[in-house]
């Protein structure tokens, strides 16, 4: 029987963080994944044309190059193969009407552009920026630490907390984005190009708390640009699986694991489903969403699992679903403005109020009749992704339900749910409304790839029916709440097991911030 110090089941990317540090700690460390491949939702593949690469999953890394694991690991990452590219621009919009605006890296910049959508927006850009920034070391502590846990406790008590009263963060904290920014800025296309980002991290701009992840993506992405690996999102997993093995840790694949083995009230190893029985001496780390760790991983052992904690994790929720169309193209996109054509990651929208209408008509199950579509065409900054010439482009809708009731417009079946019809007829529409802002992208097309919510579902258990981020982050289930109320953070019932992933603080996001903090209390002095 093999015995590892600690056995990680499945491999993405945060799952991997933590093998990685284990095995530089001299650990025993072996991840099992269930896929071809390790990365979970860091993949690259040719979807659509031979010699183009599409990132079938996730793209942009701002999340990860400006958090503790790549601050650390950066050298030996890059020394295994990965290097970052940046767009001139991080990001953009485009509205009706040939509105259009960008941010970059440079603030000076940032704030003419703002001046340049209405006068005094500038100056209301750096005024948001710099209330900021005193809250901004412990929030960016926070993000990198256990949030159950005491320390945390007092970081948030003082950030929330003034003279003895509630403190203007706490306030904003809670602000929706739509109001933070019909307050701060009078451009609706300031609006526009801020409002979408509440999408990526898994709220709405009408949703409480949704302000605080809007800032929060503002000054991600105006520091770090839009960063996503030459070669492909995925040259990130492979040199993070690299960087486990060149220090003796062992990543395998196609090795699903069926049960978590508890004796005495302590993780001792795990069962794959070809039967193996691979011992954990310290830890087991479990990769996976409370439902499949709660009611599946430790449903057979006895008493482990306590009643409240299998009711919370049968109550785990699912949010929107995700449209993700690739494009293999004989030419890049010719925007209105031409700025778009070298910015990471654009939104074309009708604006804050259409997205409003887009998100609501997808919490009511309904395929949206003018949904809002993120745009990034990764090889105007990486050129090995496709031949010369030629591009890539991802278009990406957030706005989508998990499971359909309708069509918004009236115009798709929506009987069968989301079948291969449905699938192309929506994406149909959605090339229909970027044409508007990109009047060449059909005729460039050489090859599309649609994927669905089931596609996510077949493909990642972490996606439940279909859920790119692994479980809604509606306030009810974030912060001290997730992954279950009774259970926050990385510990889990079992002393020895820990969680890492989307489901876990601080969230989804390819950002390796649960690997690295379970990592840390793993490698920590304790541990010994
Ligand atoms: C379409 C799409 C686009 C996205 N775009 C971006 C983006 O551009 N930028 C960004 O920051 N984020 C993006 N995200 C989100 C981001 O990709 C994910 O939040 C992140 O990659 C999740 O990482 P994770 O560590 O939670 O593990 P996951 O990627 O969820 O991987 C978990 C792995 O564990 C394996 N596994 C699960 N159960 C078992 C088991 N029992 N046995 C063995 N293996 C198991 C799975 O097969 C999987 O490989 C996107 C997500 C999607 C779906």
């Amino acid at each position: 029987m093999r015995r590892y110090d600690v056995v990680v089941v499945g491999s993405g990317h945060n799952a991997l963080v933590t093998a990685a540090y284990l095995a530089r700690a001299g650990r025993g460390v072996v991840v099992l994944e269930g896929n071809d491949r390790p990365g979970g939702l860091v993949r690259t593949e040719e979807l659509t044309v031979p010699g183009f690469l599409h990132d079938t999953y996730s793209s942009a890394h701002p999340l990860f190059t400006t958090g503790p694991a790549y601050a650390e690991l950066g050298p030996e990452l890059t020394a295994l193969g990965l290097t970052y590219r940046n767009s001139r621009y991080c990001v953009g919009v485009s509205m009706p009407g040939a509105r259009t605006a960008v941010l970059s890296t440079d603030p000076e910049e940032n704030v003419a552009e703002a001046e340049r959508l209405a006068p005094g927006d500038g100056a209301a850009l750096t005024a948001l920026l710099q209330d900021f920034q005193p809250h901004a070391g412990p929030v960016f502590g926070l993000f990198a630490a256990e949030l159950a846990s005491p320390a945390s406790a007092r970081v948030i008590h003082d950030l929330t907390h003034d003279d003895g009263h509630y403190s203007t963060f706490a306030q904003q904290f809670l602000r929706t984005a739509r109001d933070l920014l019909e307050h701060t800025f009078a451009s609706p296309v300031a609006h526009g190009l801020l409002a979408p980002w509440a999408l990526h991290l898994g709220r709405s701009p009408d949703e409480v708390n949704s302000s605080f992840w809007t800032v929060m993506v503002l000054l991600a992405v105006t520091s770090a640009g839009m960063p996503t690996p030459e070669g492909g999102s995925e040259r990130l997993t492979r040199a993070l699986a690299a960087l486990t093995e060149r220090h003796g840790g062992r990543v395998e694949t196609g090795r699903w694991v069926e049960r978590i083995l508890v004796r005495d009230g302590r993780a001792v190893g795990v069962r794959t489903t070809d039967g193996e029985v691979v011992r954990a001496d310290r830890a087991v780390v479990a990769s996976v969403n409370p439902d499949q760790l709660y009611l599946e991983l430790l449903a057979h052992e006895d008493g482990v699992v306590p009643p409240l904690i299998r009711r919370q994790a049968a109550d785990y929720r699912y949010g929107r679903g995700c449209v993700q169309i690739h494009l293999a193209l004989s030419a890049p996109p010719r925007f209105t403005d031409e700025r778009l054509a070298r910015t990471g990651q654009s939104h074309l929208t009708g604006g804050l109020d259409a997205l409003s209408r887009s998100v609501n008509e997808a919490t009511r199950g309904l395929l949206p009749a003018e949904p809002t579509i993120s745009i990034d065409t990764p090889a105007a900054a990486d050129p090995t992704r496709c031949p010369p010439g030629a591009a890539v482009a991802r278009l990406q809708l957030l706005d989508v339900p998990l499971r359909l009731r309708g069509d918004a417009a009236g115009e798709i079946d929506t009987t069968d749910g989301w079948t291969d019809d449905v699938k192309n007829a929506f994406a149909d529409r959605v090339l229909e409304l970027a044409a508007r802002h990109a009047p060449n992208l059909p005729g460039a097309v050489l090859g599309r790839h649609v994927i669905a919510p089931p596609d996510l579902a077949r493909f990642n258990p972490n996606c439940g029916p279909g859920d790119p981020y692994g479980g809604s982050h509606e306030l009810a289930q974030s912060y001290l709440l997730r992954p279950l109320p009774g259970r926050p953070s990385h510990r889990t019932v079992v002393p020895n097991l820990f969680m890492v992933g989307a489901a876990t603080w601080p969230g989804h996001g390819v950002n390796g911030a649960s690997g690295y903090i379970v990592a840390k209390e793993l490698t920590g002095p304790e541990q010994g």
